[in-house]
């Protein structure tokens, strides 16, 4: 067992829902201080409310984690709860569809802003936290989708999750001077309620396709990213890992 994030106050931006909600959840189970950050209010208490229920510790900060003085906020109010900032997990992202003939450019920058320039202003934000304390773990939830595979109406998608990848690289180089590693995580198709609108017999099929013949769980991902986390990965950084049941591998 991973012993090392008891106590950690751990940022989860898009806590509020699905993935973020199941890293909060396996990262609480193991004794980490949550603050979800997400707009919508209503989520977040939800999440904080699940959480604390199972004897956890959360609370939530609503911002927009593409908004600079929104994620200094953030970081603010993190360590007006917790006193400091030890783990960041940024996660919050968000994957319209939209065909590259039908996409504005304002289409485009919203995703990038979403998804790649918010990765950039929380780890940049938590950089002084992490200089301050000596150490700092940073985990990204990133995608199949963009650095592996490609899937019509996620142009814009795809190239913010490799953007979070080429990011990483520099950034895990920077950090090392603060003892801050960061690495990512690359979720195949994973089980979350927006999912479950595509219905039964669509969900069954794309199981099917997946070599150990499930959807992954919002846990599933919370356990990889609870290893980068952790001590125990105190010497890994600017990796990725793909935690996917197979779907990738060739047939
Ligand atoms: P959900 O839509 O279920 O949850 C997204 C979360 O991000 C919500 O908490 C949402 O809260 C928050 N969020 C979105 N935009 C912002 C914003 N501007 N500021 C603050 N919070 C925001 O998505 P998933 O759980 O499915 O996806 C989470 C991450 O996992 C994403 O980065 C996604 O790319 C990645 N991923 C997901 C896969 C999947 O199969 N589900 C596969 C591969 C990668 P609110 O709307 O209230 O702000």
């Amino acid at each position: 067992m991973l012993t090392s994030i008891a106590g950690k106050s751990t940022i989860v931006t898009g806590g509020s829902k699905g993935i973020g909600k199941g890293i909060a959840k396996v990262f609480a189970a193991q004794g980490a201080r949550i603050m979800i950050a997400a707009r919508g209010e209503e989520a977040a208490k939800a999440a904080v409310a699940e959480i604390e229920s199972a004897g956890g510790t959360a609370a939530y900060h609503l911002c927009d984690v593409a908004d600079w003085d929104g994620v200094q906020g953030l970081i603010k109010a993190t360590k007006d709860t917790y006193g400091s900032v030890d783990i960041l997990c940024a996660n919050a992202g968000i994957f319209p569809q939209i065909k590259m003939v039908d996409m504005s450019p304002e289409d485009w920058d919203g995703v990038m802003s979403t998804n790649l320039k918010s990765t950039f202003l929380c780890v940049k934000a938590c950089i002084p936290e992490f200089e301050a304390q000596g150490k700092g773990r940073v985990v990204v939830t990133s995608s199949i989708t963009g650095p592996v595979t490609g899937f019509p109406g996620w142009s814009h998608y795809g190239a913010s999750k490799a953007g979070q990848l080429g990011f990483l690289k520099t950034a895990a180089m920077e950090l090392s001077k603060y003892n801050t590693t960061i690495n990512a995580v690359m979720p195949g198709n994973i089980y979350t309620e927006g999912l479950q609108d595509l219905g039964e017999d669509y969900l069954a099929t794309m199981a099917n396709s997946i070599p150990l013949k499930r959807l992954g769980a919002v846990e599933d991902i919370g356990n990889a990213a609870l290893f980068f986390a952790s001590d125990e990965a105190a010497y890994i950084t600017g990796q990725q890992i793909v935690v996917d049941g197979g779907q990738i591998l060739p047939e």
